[in-house]
């Protein structure tokens, strides 16, 4: 009879906690899934029960007892706990840590599950005059007073508007017995069926997609959904989802950090009246934990979230899909590093229900799936509505020299397209104004004193700036180090604004990317005065890639095409053809037929002239073909143990040792490599190295991991260093 618990707790250590239950909750009364209070050395913490156990490896005298539980119920249900056990066990993570990515940040500290909303309000004892008056010089506390005076109860939001440290004043009211904490149940929505508001007519393709999804609707099947910008994929996903809110399930929906906008949300909306669960990290606590609650009860029927929603608690799960599979977002790249993308898969696996991945630029790992039989095609060859392709060419720097960025065929095609009415979009991937401070007297140019890498100028906010570490500082006025002028030298996106201000005089122009859409809302603005028409023309970094329809542009310009042609990462020419398939992709939505142009020095280079002339699909077969000669993912599987430290030494010398513990351990079928220094071998002050895993399956790499990860953990020299694994690396380095 199991009367231990094994508890999982918020921690850097890869196991788990064994405790006695609780005074008065006998082990087999709990499930596993619900949250603890446990002593944890000199603190108290919240543990997630993971299962029950008739034994310890603890002597019975050391075994401490769990405090006492925190709400009745599980906080995930056991298919949900399985996936957090098996992700944990795959990635190689902590698994206190990975269960605490996946519950919203009040349930981490000990919040109520269930579908209650926190309130306060003025205490009994407040509002009878029964307390000792405040000090008149506390004004905060005051303050807050009076905002409850005028009310019956306030929440998160009103407070929240008070001061940026309201909960501070608040807990200290509450000491003083001034406020009392309301929990209100929430309203909950009957279960019904949803009026469904009726959707564009589907072209062929189109039925034939949401035909194949739907008839996969209790089994495990995975879809690709290949389709040029603009072929309606999003009708597709809407159609699929309607049939599973009809049956009273639920979808998940997953979308990349940036393409969640409030359009998004209002297009999901717009189509289904029914409660969404939006999951995103900008959102406050209090509102993800709502919609945390609501995906959880099954109130409602569509979760729609960023990376971490794909752990979203599900009561009648009938459907998930991942739009732009491809996305770079989907993997998390510290701490618990998970791909959303893949544990999608996993997860509709386990659950018998169907995934759908879409995009115009599948991952090559997603069309590796189809071509091996495992995943299912759906293209949508067409343009919706009759609208035709962009035509590409490439502009040959070497022949058209570029001032300002800008060769003349560049300028010229920009005016024509102007001249017609048409929009146009400029896309350069390096933000500020130059990406480098350069002395012609001498050659020097302005170094990160942290990092292995040049300082960008950013002249609007008059700074040098590291886009690695963050560093910032004034810029120099002359060179450091023979005090002639020093000069701003290439191009960055607010320079290229500057130069089409000039060429293109009075015509509305607008700049996204990291540095124009900083302040709250400012994206939305920008996206709006683009679509109104306003906006004319239009610059920006990769941001302008993800997800908005502008349908107004006609003509797309690259304009550097060659970051990423030589790029030593096996994924650097995947990325680079993405990206530009996506951006030309803004081109010709509409009626309008679009021309994209692509400038570059290498014009005969094959990635490019393959782009150019076949497209995506033929690009992306042959970069497998490369993929599997060269023996990378997907026709193996890799893992990554990265180090740095604030020497060089340390770093290899852990490297080293991890390195010889191979020698030690089972490691059969696995070849590793390295210790290598990253090509950016310092950064914010920091060596960084790593070793390579290579392995033909995951089968031997697991297994290769699950006995060296112990050896490693304990090694005199880990301490040392900050290291960590990461399986199926997005980035080699
Ligand atoms: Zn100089
Ligand atoms: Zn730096």
């Amino acid at each position: 009879m199991p009367s231990l618990l094994a508890v999982a707790i918020d921690a850097p250590l890869r196991r788990l906690f064994d405790y006695r239950p609780p005074a008065g909750s006998p082990a087999d009364t709990l499930e596993p899934g619900v949250r603890l209070w446990v002593p944890f050395g000199r603190r108290r913490a919240m543990g997630v029960l993971v299962e029950r156990r008739a034994q310890s490896e603890i002597p019975a005298a050391r075994l401490r007892s769990a405090i006492a539980t925190i709400g009745a119920e599980p906080v995930f249900d056991r298919p949900l706990l399985e996936l957090l056990v098996w992700a944990a066990d795959y990635y190689r993570h902590p698994i206190g840590e990975v269960i605490a990515a996946a519950l919203p940040g009040p349930l981490r500290t000990g919040a109520d599950a269930d579908a209650t909303t926190l309130r306060w309000a003025l205490s009994v004892a407040a509002r009878t005059g029964g307390l000792p008056p405040l000090n008149p010089r506390a004004h905060r506390l005051r303050e807050m007073v009076s905002a409850l005076e005028s009310r019956r109860d306030a929440g998160e939001a009103e407070l929240a508007a008070l001061s940026p440290r309201w909960r501070d004043h608040l807990r200290e009211l509450e000491r003083r017995g001034w406020v009392t904490e309301l929990r209100l149940e929430l309203p909950k929505s009957p279960a019904t069926t949803y009026p469904v508001a009726r959707g564009p007519e589907l072209n062929a393709p189109q039925q034939a997609a949401v035909a194949a999804i739907g008839e996969a609707s209790d089994r495990f099947q995975q879809f690709l959904l290949h389709g040029v910008t603009g072929s309606g994929k999003t009708e597709v996903y809407l159609r699929a989802i309607e049939r599973i809110v009809e049956q009273g399930r639920q979808a998940l929906v997953l979308v990349p950090e940036i393409a969640l906008t409030p359009q998004l949300v209002a297009r999901f909306a717009e189509r289904f009246r029914v409660p969404l669960a939006v999951l995103h990290s900008s959102r406050t606590d209090l509102e993800r934990l709502d919609a945390w609650r609501a995906a959880r009860s099954g109130e409602a029927p569509v979760v729609i979230g960023t990376r971490s929603a794909v752990f979203a608690p599900l009561a009648r799960p009938g459907l998930i899909v991942v739009d732009e599979e491809h996305d770079s977002s989907y993997k998390q790249q510290e701490g618990f590093r998970y791909s959303a993308r893949d544990l999608a898969l996993v997860r509709a696996q386990r659950l018998s229900i169907p995934a759908v991945l879409g995009s115009a630029t599948p991952s090559l790992e997603s069309l590796e799936r189809v071509r091996e039989g495992r995943a299912s095609l759906l293209t949508l060859p067409e343009r919706a509505a009759g609208a035709r392709p962009p035509t590409v060419s490439l502009v040959d720097l070497r022949r058209h020299a570029a001032t300002q960025g800008m060769a003349t065929p560049s300028v010229l095609a920009v005016q024509r397209h102007l001249d017609a009415g048409g929009q146009v979009l400029l896309y350069l991937n390096r933000r500020g104004y130059a990406p480098t401070l350069f002395c012609p007297a001498c050659g020097w140019v302005a170094p990160c004193p942290r990092c292995d890498a040049r300082l960008t100028v950013h002249q609007r906010d008059r700074l040098l700036r590291c886009h690695h570490c963050g560093k910032e500082q004034a810029i120099p006025e002359t060179c450091q180090q023979c005090g002639q002028p020093a000069k701003p030298v290439g191009q960055g996106t607010e320079r290229i604004e500057e130069t089409l201000a000039q060429l293109f005089p009075g015509v509305p122009l607008a700049r996204i990317d990291r540095d124009a859409v900083r302040r709250r809302g400012a994206l939305e603005e920008t996206l709006e005065r683009i679509r109104s028409g306003e906006v004319r023309l239009l610059v920006g970094t990769q941001m302008l890639a993800k997800g908005h329809h502008f349908p107004g542009v006609t003509l797309v310009v690259v304009l550097n095409a060659d970051q990423g042609l030589f790029g030593i990462d096996f994924r650097a020419s995947e990325r680079l053809a993405q990206t530009i398939v996506q951006v030309a992709g803004r081109a010709g939505r509409a009626e309008r037929p679009g021309e994209v142009l692509i400038q570059t020095e290498y014009p005969a280079h094959p990635l490019l002239t393959r782009l150019a002339t076949s497209g995506y699909d033929d690009f992306a077969a042959a970069a497998l073909e490369e993929r599997r000669t060269a023996g990378w993912p997907p026709f193996t599987r890799i893992a990554v143990l990265r180090a740095e430290a604030a020497r060089r030494e340390p770093a290899h010398a852990f490297l080293e040792r991890a390195r010889a513990v191979v020698q030690e351990i089972s490691a059969a079928g696995v070849e590793v490599l390295g210790p290598a220094a990253a090509p950016m071998e310092r950064r914010g002050g920091h060596y960084r190295a790593q070793l390579l895993a290579r392995a033909a399956s995951h089968g031997p790499l697991q297994r290769m991991l699950a006995d060296w990860l112990p050896s490693i953990e304990v090694l005199p020299e880990a301490r040392r260093v900050r290291w960590s694994i990461d399986v199926d690396p997005a980035e080699l380095f």
